[in-house]
């Protein structure tokens, strides 16, 4: 499900390499290279997690 076709930079390790784009919910994307594939995914994962927590505590508020 994650091809590396972008020749672009690794925003993990700071690599030039082939990556893969991740989007986050808020609509930033980073991009992987394959070494930090799974490090990635964890990464975006939590990130979106505490996103969609933050903001149903937002409108639990208003
Ligand atoms: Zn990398």
């Amino acid at each position: 499900m994650h091809t590396f076709t972008i020749e672009g930079f690794c925003d993990w390790c700071q690599t030039p390499s082939f990556v893969t784009k991740h989007e986050y919910i808020d609509g930033k994307c980073h991009h992987s290279c394959e070494k930090c594939l799974s490090f990635a995914v964890m990464d975006v994962r939590q990130f979106n997690l505490a996103e969609i927590e933050f903001r149903a505590k937002s409108l639990a508020q208003s």
